[in-house]
């Protein structure tokens, strides 16, 4: 069987020992890693095999967004606090976008993920069936969920979220999975949310949902469910080992204890939560209560961006800002959230270069000013510049399930170009059908 095989790299393994090779060896068949070993010898390629000289990349399992939405309409209506921003803008896009426009906005936001070393994404977004043809051409991993809320609101319902895991679950090797998307507590009945449970359930699969996002959406709850947000979510069973709530701002001390009581995962999204003047999650709290917490970009209608590397470097800095705490938040600690603990919460054999496990791997060129000074022989140097001083440009080379998708920054699915400019007139199209609906 073909190889590939990834040498002379400095290999960042993420696994549970922390294992660090100055120069190793990563070697795939087919969708997995089969080996990861210091040196090369050993590994000398037969007929057949492909080789990549890693020499001067960093190799480390690729980037997971833990939270995330396709996107077309970024930079309107930068200055809106959340509630309004919904309104005047979110929901207007997401109700005007039709199949055409959702590939190609999936494609432009799966596109600067894979660019900026992302290689998961869980996508809360409509039109499931375009998302799906999307990352199966591009060749992202990628989690679906659909924007289910009360039949009112002219968004999805559990049965387009039933329909799309029965057309999509498990497509491409795999690679594409659906998960049932609650768009968030304001737009939901306790008997949708404990629906929504019952088809998780009976479906075998998970929950992704917006939690305890703002001020706004806790007072709401209380006024409406006579519940914070977590608890109704609580009561209702819809937290749970396979439950990702993306957030999680405004979580008061019985919540986070929910939270670690239900095994529910946490996804931070720390430049969303603070572009939107949402404030700042209790990273600390959540992790002293042994809660798995990953990142996630959001949307870049409310980011701008969706590189990980300015969600790793936000979700450090505001910690220590906030608290005036320098010790908080380390290179290597944000450097697992943004891995292996976003994989954990989906489920994945994802987040680590560990034999056995899918070939998810990005190569990061470290021949890089940002790079300078570089000590080849300290994982822990390579953290700090990853963490703090990197960005998205500096990912060479995207695997996928063992697969290729990127070289030399460039696409090897797909064209980028064709891709913008696609994106740019489905953008123009939806935008003459966006209505703005007052509350
Ligand atoms: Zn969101």
């Amino acid at each position: 069987m073909s190889r590939l095989i990834i040498r002379n790299g400095l290999v960042l393994t993420m696994d549970d020992a922390g294992t660090y090779y100055e120069s190793g060896t990563v070697v795939v068949e087919k969708d997995r890693i089969v080996s990861v070993a210091a040196g090369c010898e050993g590994y000398e390629p037969r007929e057949g095999d492909r080789v990549i000289d890693a020499s001067d990349k960093i190799v480390m399992p690729g980037l997971v967004d833990l939270h995330y939405h396709t996107a077309i309409g970024k930079g309107y209506n930068d200055h809106l606090p959340l509630w309004e921003y919904l309104d005047e803008c979110w929901y207007p896009l997401v109700r005007a976008v039709d199949p055409e426009a959702a590939y190609w906005s999936a494609l432009a936001s799966y596109t600067e993920s894979i660019k900026s070393g992302c290689t998961t994404v869980n996508d809360m977004y409509r039109q499931l069936d375009s998302l799906a043809l999307a990352a199966e051409h591009i060749g992202i991993r990628a989690v679906l969920s659909n924007d289910v809320a009360l039949e009112e609101h002219n968004l999805d319902t559990l049965e387009d979220n039933h329909k799309a895991y029965v057309a999509n679950h498990g497509k491409a090797n795999g690679r594409i999975e659906v998960l049932i998307g609650i768009e968030w507590l304001p737009l939901a009945s306790p008997e949708l949310l404990r629906e929504a449970r019952a088809l998780a359930d009976q479906l075998g699969t998970g929950i992704h949902v917006h939690l305890n996002e703002s001020r706004t959406e806790v007072d709401f709850c209380l006024e409406k469910f006579g519940r914070r947000p977590t608890e109704l979510a609580y009561e209702t069973g819809l937290l749970g080992p396979d439950t990702i709530a993306a957030h999680c701002v405004w979580l008061d001390d019985r919540e986070i204890s929910l939270m670690a009581e239900t095994r529910t995962h946490i996804s931070h999204n720390p430049n969303s939560n603070a572009k939107l003047g949402n404030g700042i999650a209790r990273i600390p709290e959540m992790l002293a209560a042994g809660l798995n917490i990953g990142l996630g970009h959001d949307a870049v209608e409310c980011n701008n961006s969706a590189d990980m590397f300015e969600v790793m470097k936000y979700a450090s800095l505001l910690q220590r800002a906030s608290r005036i705490d320098a010790s908080l938040m380390p290179a290597d600690d944000v450097l697992r959230m943004a891995t292996r603990n976003g994989a954990k919460a989906l489920g994945h054999m994802t987040g680590q270069l560990t034999a056995g496990y899918k070939a998810d791997i990005i190569l990061i060129d470290t021949n890089n000013a940002m790079f300078t000074p570089m000590l080849r022989d300290n994982a822990v140097h390579l953290s700090s510049h990853l963490v703090f001083a990197a960005n998205g440009s500096v990912v060479d080379t995207s695997i996928i399930d063992g697969e290729i998708v990127m070289q030399g920054r460039i696409l090897t699915r797909m064209n980028e170009e064709q891709i913008v400019r696609e994106a740019n007139a489905a953008f123009r199209r939806i935008k003459d059908k966006m209505v703005v609906v007052k509350r």
